[in-house]
C-alpha cells in the first residue's frame, strides 16, 4: 500500500461531485468521445465509454477517431421492473442501442452501442419510466443484488424491501445527476457549493463495493461473492436477520501474483433493525482504510488481508456500531445459479424463469427472442426479475395466465430451457469483444460455439443433462464470476484461455487452474478425459466440480481462518 492517491482520486476529489467536464464534452460535436478523466467520472453516472474494437485497426489506418460509443447500465436493485418498464426499455434499446438489451451478472440491464449525442436522451428516457442509472457504475456502491427465490415469497418480499431501503440508504447523494441527465434548464454554476457526501466525501470509494442478499437455500446470487454479503436468516418461517459477510470479489489482475479471487467470510449477525447501520458503518470501514493509491489492491478484500485479517475487521466494524455483533446464524445453501421453469410461490402466484443465454435478447435471422419478450410483457400483470445468471423470471402470475405465457414462450424460442443441455442453461458469459475496453479474448461470442463442442464430449458419456456450471470472462476482472464455476475459461489472450476447475454447486468454494493460457484443442482434449473420468467414477449424486476437488484434479484455495466467537 502507498500513501500517494493514484491519479483517479485526484480527478473524483477535484470533479465537483461528479461534474468535471461532462457536459461541455458531450456538447462538443467535434468527436464522439468525451474526455478521458470525464470517462472515470461519467461511470458513477450509470455509463462507460467504448469503441468497437472489430474495427479499430481499420479506422486507425483511415485516420478516424475509434468508433466511440458509450454502454449504459440501469441500477436495478434486486433486478425487479415492471411489464411496462419493460417495454420502455425495450424502446429505448430500438431507439439509440445496438444488440438490443442485455441482462448483466448483476441483476441489471446494460445497453451498448449509444452515441454520444443520443446519451441525454437514453438516461433521461431511463428515468422517465421510474428507473436510473445513477451510481450502476464508479467507485460506489452497485447495484444491491436479491435472490430471485419465487418459492418463499413472504421472505423474498421483505427482503427485497431491505435491499430497496439500503439501495436509498446508501445512494450517492449529488445533484450532478439531475443536472446533466434530467434538468431542462441551463444549470446553475454553483450549484455543487450545495452538495455534499456525508458518506463517501468528495473523492468518493477508493473502489467499486458491492452488497448483496441471499435467501437461503438458493445461493442464486453468489453472495460470497459480493464485498459485503448478507444471507437471509430465516426461523420460523420468518426473516430473524441477516448474516453477514465481507471480503469477496473475483477480480485479479493477469501476471500480478498478488491480485488474486476471493470469498467473503462470516463475522457474524444483524437483526433487521440493524441492517442498514451495518451496510453504512461498512463503507466507512473501508472508506478509512482502502488503498487509494493502487487501484489493483482496493478492493475490502484487500483491506482486509492486508490489515490482520478478519478478526481486525471485525473490531474495526464493531468500534462503529452502536449494537453488539451477534454470531452468525445456522443455515443451508443447497445450489447457487437459477432453477428453470415454473414454481409456485406461498401467495399461489406462479413465477417462470427462463434460460437467456448470455442475457442477450436480440432479434435476429434466426429468432426473434426479443420480440418474444416483448410480446409477454404486453400481456403480463405482474413484474420480471433478471437474475444473476443473466436469466429472467416471470414473476407474479395467475393459474389463469400461465397458458398464454407458455404459448408465446413456445412461439419464440423463449423455452429452451426444457430442452437445453445443463451445461448450455447454466453457462454465464462477459460481454467482452468487441466493445469491453479491457477484454483480452472472446467471451459472449464464443460461448456458443464452446458449449456446441462440450455438449458432444458429455454427450459421449451421456452427461449431457448433468447441471454443470460452466462461466466465461475475456479477462481475469471476472465479470461473469468465473472464479467460483465448475468449469471456467478465464481470457488471457486471443484465442487463449485459463481453463480453471473445481467450484462447487452452491457458491462456497473457489476454483483452480488446471491448465493455464491454452488453446482450445488443449481445452477439450483435457475435458474430453476429466468428463470420461467423472462418468465413470463419480459417486452417487456427486457434481462435476465436487468430483474434480474430491479426487485432487486441482487443489481449491482454502478460506480465510474462521473467526471465533466468545
Ligand atoms: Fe470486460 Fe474482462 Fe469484465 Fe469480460 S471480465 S466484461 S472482458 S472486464
Amino acid at each position: 500500500m502507498t500513501d500517494k492517491l493514484s491519479a483517479l482520486e485526484h480527478i473524483k476529489a477535484d470533479s465537483r461531485y461528479l461534474r468535471g467536464t461532462i457536459a461541455e464534452g458531450l456538447a462538443d460535436p467535434l468527436t464522439g468521445a468525451i474526455s478521458d478523466p470525464d470517462t472515470k467520472l461519467l461511470k458513477f453516472h450509470g455509463s462507460y465509454m467504448q469503441d468497437n474494437r472489430d474495427i479499430r485497426d481499420e479506422r486507425r489506418k483511415q485516420k478516424l477517431e475509434p468508433d466511440y460509443q458509450f454502454m449504459v447500465r440501469l441500477r436495478l436493485p434486486g433486478g425487479v421492473l415492471t411489464a411496462p418498464q419493460w417495454l420502455a426499455m425495450d424502446e429505448l434499446a430500438e431507439r439509440y442501442a445496438e444488440r438490443g438489451l442485455r441482462i448483466t451478472t448483476r441483476q441489471t440491464f446494460q445497453f451498448h452501442g449509444i452515441r454520444k449525442e443520443h446519451l441525454r436522451d437514453m438516461i433521461h428516457g431511463i428515468n422517465d419510466c421510474g428507473l436510473s442509472t445513477r451510481a450502476a457504475c464508479g467507485d460506489d456502491t452497485r447495484n444491491v443484488i436479491t435472490s430471485v427465490n419465487p418459492e418463499i415469497s413472504s421472505v423474498y418480499d421483505e427482503v427485497f424491501g431491505w435491499a430497496l431501503k439500503l439501495k436509498d440508504h446508501v445512494a450517492t447523494q449529488t445533484s450532478a445527476y439531475e443536472e446533466l441527465w434530467l434538468n431542462d434548464g441551463p444549470a446553475d454554476p454553483d450549484a455543487w457549493k450545495k452538495d455534499a457526501e456525508p458518506l463517501y466525501g468528495k473523492a468518493y470509494l477508493n473502489r467499486k463495493y458491492k452488497f448483496g442478499f441471499a435467501i437461503p437455500p438458493n445461493n442464486d446470487i453468489d453472495v460470497f461473492n459480493q464485498d459485503f454479503g448478507l444471507i437471509a436468516i430465516i426461523e420460523d418461517g420468518k426473516l430473524a436477520g441477516f448474516n453477514i459477510a465481507p471480503g469477496g470479489s473475483m477480480g485479479t489482475t493477469a501476471g500480478d501474483p498478488s491480485t488474486y479471487p476471493s470469498l467473503g467470510d462470516l463475522i457474524g449477525f444483524v437483526t433487521p433493525d440493524q441492517l442498514l447501520e451495518t451496510c453504512w458503518q461498512s463503507i466507512v470501514v473501508q472508506g478509512t482504510f482502502g488503498d487509494r493509491g493502487d487501484r489493483k489492491h482496493a478492493r475490502l478484500k484487500y483491506t482486509i488481508d492486508r490489515n490482520g485479517g478478519l478478526p481486525w475487521y471485525r473490531d474495526q466494524l464493531q468500534s462503529r456500531l452502536s449494537f453488539k455483533l451477534a454470531p452468525p446464524r445456522p443455515y443451508h445453501f443447497t445450489h447457487n445459479g437459477d432453477r428453470f421453469g415454473w414454481v409456485q410461490g406461498e401467495h399461489g402466484k406462479w413465477h417462470l424463469t427462463l434460460s437467456i443465454q448470455s442475457g442477450r435478447l436480440l432479434d435476429d435471422a434466426t429468432q426473434k427472442r426479443r420480440t418474444g419478450m416483448r410480446e409477454i410483457a404486453r400481456i403480463h400483470k405482474g413484474n420480471f426479475r433478471l437474475t444473476c445468471d443473466q436469466n429472467v423470471v416471470i414473476a407474479g402470475v395467475d393459474e389463469a395466465d400461465k397458458a398464454a405465457i407458455d404459448a408465446l414462450a413456445a412461439q419464440y424460442q423463449l423455452d429452451e430451457y426444457k430442452t437445453a443441455s445443463g451445461i448450455r442453461k447454466h453457462a454465464i458469459s462477459c460481454v467482452a469483444l468487441p466493445t469491453c475496453g479491457l477484454a483480452m479474448a472472446e467471451s459472449e461470442r464464443y460461448l456458443p460455439t464452446i458449449l456446441t463442442k462440450m455438449e458432444v464430449l458429455l454427450a459421449k458419456y451421456d452427461l449431457l443433462q448433468e447441471d454443470i456450471h460452466f462461466r466465461m470472462s475475456g479477462c481475469p476482472n471476472g465479470c461473469s464470476r468465473p472464479y467460483i464455476s465448475e468449469i471456467a475459461l478465464v481470457g488471457r489472450a486471443i484465442g487463449r484461455y485459463d481453463l480453471r476447475l473445481g467450484g462447487d454447486h452452491a457458491g462456497e468454494r473457489l476454483n483452480a487452474v488446471y491448465l493455464e493460457n491454452t488453446d482450445e484443442e488443449h481445452i477439450l482434449t483435457a475435458l474430453d478425459e476429466l468428463f470420461g473420468r467423472f462418468a465413470a467414477e463419480r459417486e452417487p449424486g456427486e457434481h462435476f466440480g465436487d468430483f474434480i476437488a474430491r479426487v485432487g484434479v486441482v487443489v481449491p484455495p482454502a478460506r480465510r481462518p474462521a473467526l471465533e466467537y466468545a
